[in-house]
């Protein structure tokens, strides 16, 4: 039985490590993987959680199950960052806990499907786990152009999309640091789409996995924060891995709104006997060392200071590459305006390989580089390679 399975090809990124280690150049540039870097190349554990985690060594007395609902004092400690004040909307937000934002995402998908949902609306290119997770669970991608020839969203193709769908629809949103072009909606287009969808049948689902990443929390919460404020009903995946740093520890959440407050418990039965028949209950570990830090005024300002620390690192590398505007064919002026780790560079196959083969950059085949894999040191070499092969 099991012969018959074909072999799947390996994740691109995860042989671009292997390339990148293999390589003996000192100077070599990695800008593949998706996470936060520092200036020296490191992904430290946050001081903030550090500390949370020593307290909850010594404090946690137990480890017997929680419910598939995972840990609920994480859950509402993270609802005022998320959804600003009033975060219930009067009792129409509630959620549940998961593994990663990918959790949050299949789970809000699987939700959407069982609710009648048969077609998911998203931009594209998008983070490809989207598209997977749709196809494995069976329903259908309706693509749209995400990103226009300026760097800015093709914002024309997202309302086209929209006034060709109806009943039976959602729409898959990135709330901000768009993965993998960085190109995230403004404040006013963001008022445009809520307003939008607050007339139609659409189901709105929003993936925020880089909050604070941006321009702040306050800030890249403004589209999820506009949407529930607006929307009947709506499903929003949340992901504390890359603004705790806890990437491997698998901390998300997913919050639905409801029409009304009375449906909250109902839907929210149907995530818990989805993630029943899924992963049981998400891993503890890291979603308890968020609640600590969020119920300590100390350890939430300590936080909040090393997320500012890497938003202002990564505006910094974006304002240096934007700096060397138009290298050849790539034009690096439209990365000042977008957000977030990612950016995408119009390169071909060739002139990617080019850059690995004759100057030790590694970036993906699409072109995404990581921001964060740069530094004042090396962006001059980066730049000055770009210009060479694209010029
Ligand atoms: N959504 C997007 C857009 C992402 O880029 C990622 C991580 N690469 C996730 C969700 C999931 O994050 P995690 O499961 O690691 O929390």
């Amino acid at each position: 039985m099991l012969d018959r399975l074909e072999q799947q090809p390996a994740d691109a990124l995860l042989a671009l490590i292997k390339l990148h280690d293999a390589d003996p150049r000192a100077d070599k540039i990695d800008l593949g993987v998706g996470v936060y870097r520092t200036g020296d190349g490191a992904t430290p554990v946050f001081e903030a959680i550090k500390a949370a985690e020593r307290k909850l060594v010594a404090e946690q007395d137990t480890k017997a199950y929680l419910g598939p609902e995972g840990d609920m004092g994480f859950v509402h400690s993270l609802m005022p960052y998320v959804f600003g004040s009033n975060p219930t909307r009067g009792g129409r937000i509630d959620g549940m806990q998961t593994p990663g934002g990918t959790g949050a995402v299949r789970l809000a998908l699987a939700l959407a499907k069982k609710a009648g949902v048969t077609r998911v609306l998203m931009g594209t290119p998008s983070w490809p786990n989207h598209a997977q997770i749709v196809k494995d669970l069976g329903l259908e991608l309706a693509g749209f152009n995400h990103a226009a020839e300026d760097g800015t969203p093709d914002f024309a193709a997202l309302k086209a999309a929209l006034a060709g769908a109806g009943e039976g629809d959602a729409v898959m949103l990135h709330g901000a640091c768009h993965n993998p072009t960085g190109i995230d909606y403004t404040p006013d287009q963001w008022d445009e789409i809520v307003a939008i969808l607050a007339d139609s049948p659409v189901l709105p689902i929003v993936d925020l996995a880089y909050q604070g990443l941006g321009y702040g929390m306050d800030e890249d919460a403004y589209g999820v924060r506009k949407l529930v404020d607006a929307v009947p009903e709506a499903m929003i995946a949340q992901s504390c891995d890359k603004n705790f740093g806890l990437y491997r520890d698998r901390v998300g959440a997913l919050y639905v709104l409801g029409k009304d407050a009375g449906d909250i418990e109902r839907i929210l039965s149907n995530g818990h006997a989805l993630a029943r028949a899924a992963w049981s209950m998400p891993p503890d570990h890291g979603a308890a060392a968020v609640r600590l830090v969020l119920r300590d005024a100390d350890l939430t300002a300590r936080w909040l200071a090393e997320l500012e620390q890497m938003r202002t690192r990564i505006r910094q590398v974006r304002e240096a590459l934007a700096g060397a505007g138009q290298l050849g064919s790539v034009d690096l002026a439209p990365l000042a305006r977008q957000s977030g780790m990612f950016a995408m560079l119009p390169l071909s196959k060739e002139q990617i390989e080019a850059l690995r083969a004759d100057y030790g950059i590694y970036m993906a085949g699409s072109g995404r580089i990581n921001i964060a894999g740069l530094t004042t040191d090396n962006i001059p070499k980066f730049t000055a390679a770009i210009a060479a092969v694209a010029g």
